[in-house]
Protein backbone atom coordinates (compact mmCIF):
# COMPACT_ATOMS: atom_id res chain seq x y z
CA UNK A 1 0.00 0.00 0.00
CA UNK A 2 1.26 3.61 -1.09
CA UNK A 3 1.97 6.18 1.60
CA UNK A 4 -1.33 8.21 1.18
CA UNK A 5 -3.21 4.46 1.09
CA UNK A 6 -1.81 4.04 4.51
CA UNK A 7 -3.73 6.98 5.75
CA UNK A 8 -6.31 7.54 3.56
CA UNK A 9 -7.37 4.03 4.32
CA UNK A 10 -7.78 3.28 0.30
CA UNK A 11 -5.03 1.10 -0.82
CA UNK A 12 -3.80 1.37 -4.18
CA UNK A 13 -4.22 5.32 -4.75
CA UNK A 14 -1.81 7.84 -5.60
CA UNK A 15 -2.35 11.22 -4.28
CA UNK A 16 -1.45 13.83 -7.07
CA UNK A 17 -2.59 17.45 -5.21
CA UNK A 18 -3.79 18.51 -1.40
CA UNK A 19 -5.30 21.75 -1.18
CA UNK A 20 -6.23 22.54 2.16
CA UNK A 21 -8.70 26.31 3.00
CA UNK A 22 -12.15 25.41 4.03
CA UNK A 23 -12.55 21.73 3.36
CA UNK A 24 -9.11 19.09 2.68
CA UNK A 25 -9.46 18.52 -0.85
CA UNK A 26 -7.23 15.68 -2.17
CA UNK A 27 -6.91 14.47 -5.85
CA UNK A 28 -6.00 11.04 -6.13
CA UNK A 29 -6.10 8.20 -8.97
CA UNK A 30 -5.55 4.68 -8.64
CA UNK A 31 -1.81 3.23 -8.69
CA UNK A 32 -2.50 0.54 -11.08
CA UNK A 33 -5.54 -0.79 -13.47
CA UNK A 34 -7.62 -3.90 -12.10
CA UNK A 35 -8.28 -7.28 -13.77
CA UNK A 36 -11.38 -7.76 -15.59
CA UNK A 37 -14.54 -8.16 -12.54
CA UNK A 38 -16.06 -10.41 -15.37
CA UNK A 39 -13.10 -12.83 -17.30
CA UNK A 40 -10.27 -11.98 -15.02
CA UNK A 41 -8.38 -11.00 -18.09
CA UNK A 42 -5.38 -8.89 -16.77
CA UNK A 43 -5.19 -6.25 -19.63
CA UNK A 44 -7.90 -4.12 -19.89
CA UNK A 45 -7.97 -0.74 -21.17
CA UNK A 46 -9.19 2.89 -20.49
CA UNK A 47 -12.46 4.03 -22.01
CA UNK A 48 -12.84 7.04 -20.30
CA UNK A 49 -12.13 8.97 -17.12
CA UNK A 50 -14.39 10.72 -15.27
CA UNK A 51 -13.94 11.91 -11.65
CA UNK A 52 -15.76 10.63 -8.19
CA UNK A 53 -16.24 13.56 -5.29
CA UNK A 54 -16.30 11.19 -1.82
CA UNK A 55 -16.55 12.64 1.44
CA UNK A 56 -13.76 10.89 3.49
CA UNK A 57 -13.66 11.40 7.25
CA UNK A 58 -12.79 14.35 9.09
CA UNK A 59 -8.95 15.51 9.48
CA UNK A 60 -7.84 18.33 12.36
CA UNK A 61 -11.70 19.64 12.57
CA UNK A 62 -12.19 19.60 8.34
CA UNK A 63 -13.79 17.31 5.88
CA UNK A 64 -11.52 15.62 4.10
CA UNK A 65 -12.82 15.65 0.14
CA UNK A 66 -11.73 13.14 -1.80
CA UNK A 67 -11.08 13.92 -5.92
CA UNK A 68 -10.55 10.69 -7.23
CA UNK A 69 -9.90 9.97 -10.93
CA UNK A 70 -12.22 6.73 -11.71
CA UNK A 71 -12.10 5.11 -15.12
CA UNK A 72 -14.07 3.02 -16.67
CA UNK A 73 -12.67 -0.05 -18.37
CA UNK A 74 -13.54 -2.01 -21.63
CA UNK A 75 -12.15 -5.24 -21.51
CA UNK A 76 -11.25 -6.91 -24.89
CA UNK A 77 -11.27 -10.65 -24.21
CA UNK A 78 -15.19 -10.34 -23.20
CA UNK A 79 -15.67 -6.86 -24.82
CA UNK A 80 -17.48 -5.64 -21.82
CA UNK A 81 -16.84 -2.31 -19.59
CA UNK A 82 -16.56 -1.90 -15.52
CA UNK A 83 -15.92 0.84 -13.45
CA UNK A 84 -12.76 1.48 -11.11
CA UNK A 85 -14.02 -0.05 -7.87
CA UNK A 86 -12.26 1.57 -4.78
CA UNK A 87 -12.06 -0.17 -1.51
CA UNK A 88 -14.15 1.00 1.18
CA UNK A 89 -16.03 2.68 -1.43
CA UNK A 90 -19.46 1.60 -2.74
CA UNK A 91 -20.51 1.75 -5.95
CA UNK A 92 -22.39 5.36 -6.86
CA UNK A 93 -22.54 6.33 -2.95
CA UNK A 94 -20.74 9.74 -2.93
CA UNK A 95 -19.35 9.03 1.06
CA UNK A 96 -16.85 6.63 1.92
CA UNK A 97 -17.90 3.98 4.04
CA UNK A 98 -15.44 5.15 6.77
CA UNK A 99 -17.36 8.46 6.50
CA UNK A 100 -20.56 6.84 6.55
CA UNK A 101 -19.26 5.10 10.26
CA UNK A 102 -18.39 8.09 11.69
CA UNK A 103 -21.20 9.82 11.54
CA UNK A 104 -22.96 6.97 12.65
CA UNK A 105 -20.87 6.41 15.39
CA UNK A 106 -21.44 10.28 16.61
CA UNK A 107 -24.55 10.11 16.26
CA UNK A 108 -25.07 7.14 18.61
CA UNK A 109 -22.86 8.58 21.08
CA UNK A 110 -25.56 11.57 21.08
CA UNK A 111 -24.52 14.12 18.91
CA UNK A 112 -27.67 15.92 17.25
CA UNK A 113 -28.41 15.66 13.69
CA UNK A 114 -28.32 19.19 13.77
CA UNK A 115 -24.77 19.55 14.75
CA UNK A 116 -23.91 16.82 12.22
CA UNK A 117 -24.93 18.27 9.49
CA UNK A 118 -22.80 21.60 10.32
CA UNK A 119 -19.57 19.27 10.82
CA UNK A 120 -20.17 17.16 8.57
CA UNK A 121 -21.53 19.12 5.70
CA UNK A 122 -24.28 16.60 4.95
CA UNK A 123 -28.46 17.50 5.39
CA UNK A 124 -30.25 15.84 8.79
CA UNK A 125 -31.92 13.85 6.54
CA UNK A 126 -29.08 12.01 5.51
CA UNK A 127 -27.64 11.36 9.15
CA UNK A 128 -31.00 9.25 9.80
CA UNK A 129 -31.01 7.58 7.08
CA UNK A 130 -27.11 6.25 7.24
CA UNK A 131 -27.68 5.78 10.82
CA UNK A 132 -30.82 3.39 10.02
CA UNK A 133 -28.97 1.41 7.45
CA UNK A 134 -25.98 1.05 10.35
CA UNK A 135 -28.82 -0.59 12.36
CA UNK A 136 -30.17 -2.71 10.30
CA UNK A 137 -26.71 -3.96 9.17
CA UNK A 138 -25.62 -4.47 12.71
CA UNK A 139 -29.45 -6.68 13.33
CA UNK A 140 -28.62 -8.83 10.24
CA UNK A 141 -25.43 -9.65 11.87
CA UNK A 142 -27.16 -11.09 15.06
CA UNK A 143 -29.74 -12.18 13.16
CA UNK A 144 -28.71 -15.98 13.22
CA UNK A 145 -28.02 -16.41 16.81
CA UNK A 146 -29.04 -19.29 18.44
CA UNK A 147 -31.18 -18.79 21.24
CA UNK A 148 -28.88 -18.77 23.99
CA UNK A 149 -28.24 -21.05 26.96
CA UNK A 150 -29.16 -19.04 29.86
CA UNK A 151 -32.72 -16.81 29.29
CA UNK A 152 -34.06 -14.29 31.28
CA UNK A 153 -38.15 -13.61 30.26
CA UNK A 154 -39.68 -10.46 31.85
CA UNK A 155 -42.44 -8.14 30.89
CA UNK A 156 -42.22 -4.14 29.67
CA UNK A 157 -44.47 -1.64 28.95
CA UNK A 158 -44.22 -0.84 25.27
CA UNK A 159 -47.15 1.82 24.30
CA UNK A 160 -50.56 2.48 25.79
CA UNK A 161 -51.93 1.27 22.29
CA UNK A 162 -50.14 -1.24 21.76
CA UNK A 163 -49.70 -2.81 25.86
CA UNK A 164 -46.54 -4.74 26.76
CA UNK A 165 -43.45 -6.73 25.18
CA UNK A 166 -41.64 -9.43 26.16
CA UNK A 167 -37.65 -9.33 26.60
CA UNK A 168 -35.61 -12.20 26.17
CA UNK A 169 -31.75 -11.76 27.35
CA UNK A 170 -28.95 -13.79 27.35
CA UNK A 171 -28.00 -14.11 30.88
CA UNK A 172 -24.80 -15.66 30.50
CA UNK A 173 -23.48 -13.29 28.18
CA UNK A 174 -25.49 -10.22 29.52
CA UNK A 175 -26.99 -9.62 25.83
CA UNK A 176 -30.87 -8.57 24.91
CA UNK A 177 -31.22 -11.29 23.09
CA UNK A 178 -34.66 -9.94 21.21
CA UNK A 179 -37.74 -8.26 22.04
CA UNK A 180 -41.47 -9.08 20.97
CA UNK A 181 -44.68 -7.34 21.20
CA UNK A 182 -47.17 -9.33 23.60
CA UNK A 183 -47.21 -10.79 26.55
CA UNK A 184 -49.28 -13.78 26.31
CA UNK A 185 -49.31 -17.08 24.48
CA UNK A 186 -51.22 -16.54 22.12
CA UNK A 187 -49.63 -13.10 20.89
CA UNK A 188 -46.17 -15.06 21.20
CA UNK A 189 -47.03 -18.36 19.32
CA UNK A 190 -45.46 -17.21 16.41
CA UNK A 191 -42.20 -15.59 17.18
CA UNK A 192 -41.47 -18.42 19.56
CA UNK A 193 -42.15 -21.12 17.07
CA UNK A 194 -39.88 -19.62 14.48
CA UNK A 195 -37.06 -19.48 17.58
CA UNK A 196 -33.86 -21.62 16.47
CA UNK A 197 -32.55 -23.83 19.01
CA UNK A 198 -34.84 -23.46 21.68
CA UNK A 199 -34.18 -26.96 22.39
CA UNK A 200 -30.66 -26.08 23.44
CA UNK A 201 -31.95 -23.68 26.38
CA UNK A 202 -30.78 -24.86 29.40
CA UNK A 203 -32.22 -22.69 32.54
CA UNK A 204 -34.82 -19.98 31.61
CA UNK A 205 -35.13 -17.02 34.76
CA UNK A 206 -38.72 -15.81 35.02
CA UNK A 207 -41.19 -13.73 37.94
CA UNK A 208 -43.68 -15.74 39.35
CA UNK A 209 -45.86 -15.38 36.04
CA UNK A 210 -48.26 -18.18 35.28
CA UNK A 211 -48.42 -17.17 31.56
CA UNK A 212 -44.49 -17.26 31.37
CA UNK A 213 -44.39 -20.40 32.97
CA UNK A 214 -46.63 -22.28 30.67
CA UNK A 215 -44.79 -20.70 27.79
CA UNK A 216 -41.49 -21.90 29.24
CA UNK A 217 -42.08 -25.88 29.63
CA UNK A 218 -43.93 -25.28 25.75
CA UNK A 219 -41.13 -24.08 23.91
CA UNK A 220 -38.06 -24.37 25.86
CA UNK A 221 -38.83 -28.49 26.69
CA UNK A 222 -35.25 -29.45 28.07
CA UNK A 223 -34.98 -26.28 30.43
CA UNK A 224 -34.88 -25.67 34.49
CA UNK A 225 -37.75 -23.06 35.13
CA UNK A 226 -35.90 -20.89 37.89
CA UNK A 227 -37.48 -18.17 40.25
CA UNK A 228 -36.26 -14.88 40.12
CA UNK A 229 -34.85 -14.10 43.31
CA UNK A 230 -35.77 -10.51 43.50
CA UNK A 231 -39.13 -11.19 42.42
CA UNK A 232 -40.03 -13.97 45.02
CA UNK A 233 -38.96 -11.67 48.06
CA UNK A 234 -41.05 -8.43 46.97
CA UNK A 235 -43.63 -10.82 46.94
CA UNK A 236 -43.14 -12.70 50.53
CA UNK A 237 -42.82 -8.42 51.59
CA UNK A 238 -46.07 -7.70 50.19
CA UNK A 239 -48.17 -10.52 51.43
CA UNK A 240 -46.61 -9.72 54.86
CA UNK A 241 -47.37 -5.89 54.84
CA UNK A 242 -51.08 -6.62 53.68
CA UNK A 243 -50.93 -9.61 56.43
CA UNK A 244 -49.70 -6.54 59.45
CA UNK A 245 -52.30 -4.05 57.94
CA UNK A 246 -55.04 -6.42 59.22
CA UNK A 247 -53.40 -7.25 62.44
CA UNK A 248 -52.52 -3.45 63.12
CA UNK A 249 -53.45 -0.59 61.00
CA UNK A 250 -52.04 1.59 63.18
CA UNK A 251 -48.65 0.31 62.77
CA UNK A 252 -48.36 0.01 59.31
CA UNK A 253 -48.86 3.19 58.45
CA UNK A 254 -45.85 4.28 61.12
CA UNK A 255 -43.10 5.11 58.05
CA UNK A 256 -40.56 4.02 60.41
CA UNK A 257 -41.84 1.00 61.67
CA UNK A 258 -42.70 0.06 58.23
CA UNK A 259 -38.96 0.66 56.72
CA UNK A 260 -37.49 -1.76 59.78
CA UNK A 261 -40.23 -4.45 59.18
CA UNK A 262 -39.04 -4.72 55.50
CA UNK A 263 -35.77 -4.90 55.91
CA UNK A 264 -33.28 -7.96 56.31
CA UNK A 265 -33.09 -8.52 60.24
CA UNK A 266 -29.55 -8.90 59.72
CA UNK A 267 -29.53 -5.75 58.19
CA UNK A 268 -30.85 -3.61 61.73
CA UNK A 269 -28.53 -1.80 64.10
CA UNK A 270 -28.99 -3.02 67.53
CA UNK A 271 -31.16 0.28 68.12
CA UNK A 272 -33.20 -0.58 65.25
CA UNK A 273 -33.64 -4.23 66.42
CA UNK A 274 -34.13 -3.12 70.27
CA UNK A 275 -37.00 -0.58 68.64
CA UNK A 276 -38.85 -3.18 66.57
CA UNK A 277 -38.61 -5.69 69.30
CA UNK A 278 -40.65 -2.86 70.87
CA UNK A 279 -42.72 -3.00 69.39
CA UNK A 280 -43.51 -6.60 68.09
CA UNK A 281 -43.95 -7.17 72.29
CA UNK A 282 -47.57 -5.95 72.22
CA UNK A 283 -48.40 -8.24 68.92
CA UNK A 284 -47.08 -11.77 69.21
CA UNK A 285 -48.90 -13.08 66.12
CA UNK A 286 -47.41 -10.46 64.46
CA UNK A 287 -43.94 -11.34 65.72
CA UNK A 288 -44.39 -15.43 64.80
CA UNK A 289 -45.32 -13.81 61.60
CA UNK A 290 -42.22 -11.54 61.71
CA UNK A 291 -39.89 -14.05 62.56
CA UNK A 292 -41.27 -16.42 60.17
CA UNK A 293 -40.59 -13.82 57.06
CA UNK A 294 -37.30 -13.78 58.31
CA UNK A 295 -36.30 -17.41 58.12
CA UNK A 296 -38.16 -17.18 54.88
CA UNK A 297 -35.85 -14.69 53.26
CA UNK A 298 -32.72 -16.65 54.70
CA UNK A 299 -33.98 -19.43 52.39
CA UNK A 300 -35.16 -17.31 49.52
CA UNK A 301 -31.64 -15.56 49.58
CA UNK A 302 -29.64 -19.33 49.11
CA UNK A 303 -27.70 -19.32 45.84
CA UNK A 304 -25.21 -21.68 44.11
CA UNK A 305 -25.44 -24.68 46.63
CA UNK A 306 -24.53 -28.13 45.37
CA UNK A 307 -27.16 -30.43 44.29
CA UNK A 308 -26.75 -31.82 47.94
CA UNK A 309 -26.77 -29.16 50.17
CA UNK A 310 -30.19 -28.25 48.39
CA UNK A 311 -31.32 -31.67 49.21
CA UNK A 312 -29.90 -30.88 52.99
CA UNK A 313 -32.02 -27.58 52.99
CA UNK A 314 -35.34 -28.75 51.63
CA UNK A 315 -37.09 -30.34 54.29
CA UNK A 316 -36.35 -27.23 56.79
CA UNK A 317 -38.16 -25.24 54.06
CA UNK A 318 -41.07 -27.57 53.58
CA UNK A 319 -41.87 -27.83 57.26
CA UNK A 320 -41.60 -23.64 57.16
CA UNK A 321 -44.02 -23.45 54.54
CA UNK A 322 -46.34 -26.00 56.48
CA UNK A 323 -46.08 -23.77 59.38
CA UNK A 324 -47.19 -20.80 57.14
CA UNK A 325 -50.33 -22.03 55.61
CA UNK A 326 -51.61 -22.49 59.41
CA UNK A 327 -51.12 -18.80 59.34
CA UNK A 328 -52.72 -15.73 58.38
CA UNK A 329 -49.84 -15.82 55.25
CA UNK A 330 -51.80 -19.32 53.99
CA UNK A 331 -52.46 -17.65 50.66
CA UNK A 332 -48.12 -17.06 50.61
CA UNK A 333 -47.82 -20.29 51.39
CA UNK A 334 -50.44 -21.81 48.65
CA UNK A 335 -48.27 -19.85 45.68
CA UNK A 336 -45.15 -20.68 46.83
CA UNK A 337 -45.54 -24.59 47.15
CA UNK A 338 -46.87 -24.07 43.30
CA UNK A 339 -43.67 -22.46 42.53
CA UNK A 340 -41.87 -24.86 45.09
CA UNK A 341 -39.32 -26.21 42.10
CA UNK A 342 -38.59 -22.89 40.52
CA UNK A 343 -37.72 -21.62 43.74
CA UNK A 344 -35.25 -24.42 44.91
CA UNK A 345 -34.09 -24.57 41.60
CA UNK A 346 -33.31 -20.78 42.49
CA UNK A 347 -30.81 -22.57 45.12
CA UNK A 348 -28.58 -24.14 42.83
CA UNK A 349 -28.43 -20.96 40.53
CA UNK A 350 -27.15 -17.25 40.94
CA UNK A 351 -28.77 -15.70 37.78
CA UNK A 352 -31.32 -13.56 37.91
CA UNK A 353 -33.22 -11.00 36.12
CA UNK A 354 -31.48 -7.88 37.30
CA UNK A 355 -29.68 -7.66 34.61
CA UNK A 356 -33.60 -7.88 32.52
CA UNK A 357 -34.50 -5.45 34.60
CA UNK A 358 -31.47 -2.98 33.63
CA UNK A 359 -31.90 -3.16 29.93
CA UNK A 360 -35.43 -2.24 30.90
CA UNK A 361 -34.08 0.48 32.38
CA UNK A 362 -32.24 1.35 29.53
CA UNK A 363 -35.11 0.82 27.19
CA UNK A 364 -37.77 2.87 29.07
CA UNK A 365 -34.42 5.40 28.32
CA UNK A 366 -34.38 5.20 24.63
CA UNK A 367 -38.18 5.43 24.21
CA UNK A 368 -38.21 8.48 26.39
CA UNK A 369 -35.39 9.98 23.88
CA UNK A 370 -37.26 9.16 21.06
CA UNK A 371 -40.16 11.16 22.28
CA UNK A 372 -41.74 7.24 22.32
CA UNK A 373 -42.17 4.50 19.77
CA UNK A 374 -45.26 3.48 17.24
CA UNK A 375 -43.60 1.42 15.07
CA UNK A 376 -42.83 -1.77 16.81
CA UNK A 377 -39.98 -2.82 14.11
CA UNK A 378 -38.48 0.26 14.70
CA UNK A 379 -38.67 0.06 18.47
CA UNK A 380 -37.05 -2.76 18.60
CA UNK A 381 -34.67 -2.13 15.96
CA UNK A 382 -33.09 0.41 18.20
CA UNK A 383 -32.66 -1.41 21.08
CA UNK A 384 -31.55 -4.45 20.04
CA UNK A 385 -28.93 -2.26 18.18
CA UNK A 386 -28.32 -0.71 21.49
CA UNK A 387 -28.36 -3.37 24.22
CA UNK A 388 -27.76 -6.20 21.80
CA UNK A 389 -24.56 -5.56 20.60
CA UNK A 390 -21.32 -3.88 21.23
CA UNK A 391 -18.60 -4.98 19.28
CA UNK A 392 -17.18 -2.36 17.61
CA UNK A 393 -16.88 -2.27 13.53
CA UNK A 394 -13.29 -2.41 12.67
CA UNK A 395 -13.83 -3.42 8.72
CA UNK A 396 -14.06 -0.25 6.36
ZN1 LIG B 1 -13.34 -9.54 -19.48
Amino acid sequence: MSHAGVILGISDLEVEQVHRDREIKVYARPTKRPACIHCHHDRVRIKATRQRVLKHTRQGNQVLTLYLKAPKYHCPQCNRYFCHRFQGVLPRFRASEAFRLEVFEAHDGGVTQRKLSRTHGISPATVERWYQSQCRLRQSEMSNRPCPRVLGIDEHFFTRRRGYATSFVDLKNHKLYDVALGRSEPSLRRYLTGLSGRDQVQVVVMDLSETYRSIARRYFPQATIVADRFHVIRLVNQHFLNAWKDHDAEGRRNRGLLSLMRRHAWRLSDEQRANLARYLEDYPVLQAMYEAKQRLNRYLLLKTLNAKKAKQMLPGFLELLDQLSASPLKRLARTLESWLEPIVAMWRFSKSNGITEGFHNKMEMMSRRAYGFRNFENYRLRVLTHCGWNEIINRV
